[in-house]
């Protein structure tokens, strides 16, 4: 048995690796690496098959935030140039969601940003929600409005919402380095919260902020340790105008090797691919497919994403099913690491908040 059968062989029992198993998934070398793909592909599909879920954002208020999360275009005094608005009306949000739930989601995920909403905010959300359930009711609806108080998360759940997220977003260790605002145990807390109101926990991380293998590996452990339905996992988008601007850390197979180790670590939770997949992973976007269940559709909360057509043609070409509602199917070296490419990134400005369509 190889190493990479005995990680697989925990997983698919949904056992969890030793912290040394999960560690060599992140230094493996690329020789290994298409070994480490099927490795993961093994408990993927044992555990979701070969489908995907499709999930879409609506950004229901953009920019203005008082916090400082280095990573975010939304943060105080960020000079990224993104679309802000503060929060758009309920009309506005359930045509958004309609359009994805038209491109083939399953899910939507209304997030605003901000260090937490009040509770007139909440109930603001809550009549989005409702009207939308109305309409979809076998569609999921996801909040994500940043830090909870009492109260909120039942009031959501009350309204119909399905599910929760907040991410981790990074190791307790390394959290002080992106944020000086609000502590990685607010974030904790908020997730215990949602998931004792019973809202589906949705939570994650990003990758590419300065992080050691070792912040990524306590990141996926905690997060296992809080039992999440879904695991987003972001590659940073670096603008330009916040702290992180031109922190091009990634390649596309480290981005394969973490969400391998977050899928061998969280075997069973939907592991969904999200922000910075493209301008990442680049070309080996469909070989992540046969790690992650769940991808997001169209664009991200402040910059674009491919076309929805092209998603859905990605997912076809590499032999995936999008989950129901069915939707018809339409090099041995290394890339060079840390090159810049900030004409991959692109403000949004189409869908919430403007008056052109959205992408789907
Ligand atoms: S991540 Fe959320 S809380 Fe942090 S700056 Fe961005 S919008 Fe504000």
């Amino acid at each position: 048995m190889t190493w990479l059968d005995a990680i697989a062989a925990k997983a698919l029992n949904r056992e969890l690796p030793a912290r040394a198993e999960a560690l060599a998934v992140l230094a493996s070398a690329d020789d290994e690496l298409l070994d480490v793909v099927a490795a993961a592909f093994r408990v993927r599909r044992q555990f979701f098959g070969r489908r995907v879920k499709l999930n879409y954002l609506v950004n229901v208020k953009s920019g203005l935030c008082p916090e400082d999360c280095f990573y975010c275009s939304q943060r105080a005094g960020s000079s990224a140039g993104v679309l802000k608005y503060t929060w758009l009306k309920t009309a506005e949000i359930v045509a958004s969601a309609q359009a994805g739930v038209a491109g083939g989601a399953r899910r939507v995920c209304l997030v605003a940003s901000g260090r937490g909403p009040t509770d007139r905010d909440v109930e603001r959300v809550c009549e989005s929600i409702e009207s939308f359930r109305r309409r979809h009711p076998d569609i999921e609806v996801c909040a994500c409005l940043g830090l909870l108080s009492d109260g909120q998360a039942r009031r959501l759940r009350q309204a119909g919402a399905t599910a929760y997220n907040h991410n981790l977003n990074t190791s307790g260790g390394h959290y002080a380095g992106i944020c000086t605002t609000h502590e990685y145990a607010d974030r904790v807390a908020t997730v215990i919260t949602a998931k004792d109101a019973g809202l589906s926990p949705c939570s994650g991380l990003i990758a590419g902020l300065g992080e050691t293998d070792e912040d990524l590996v306590d990141v996926a452990f905690a997060l296992r340790a809080l039992g999440p339905d879904s695991v987003p996992v972001n590659f940073l988008i670096p603008f330009d105008g916040t702290p992180l601007a031109g922190q091009w850390d990634l390649t596309p197979q480290r981005c394969l090797r973490i969400l391998a180790m977050v899928r061998f670590v969280c075997p069973d939770a939907e592991v969904r691919l999200a922000g910075g997949r493209e301008i990442h992973l680049r070309t080996l976007q469909p070989l992540a497919l046969h790690i992650v269940n769940s991808i997001f559709l169209g664009d991200y909360l402040t910059s674009e994403g491919q076309p929805g057509s092209a998603d859905l043609a990605m997912i076809a070409d590499a032999g995936f099913t999008v989950e129901p509602p069915a939707v018809p199917a339409a090099a041995s070296a290394s890339p060079a690491p840390a090159t810049p490419h900030p004409d991959l990134v692109h403000i949004r400005r189409r869908g919430p908040g403007t008056s052109l369509p959205a992408n789907t």
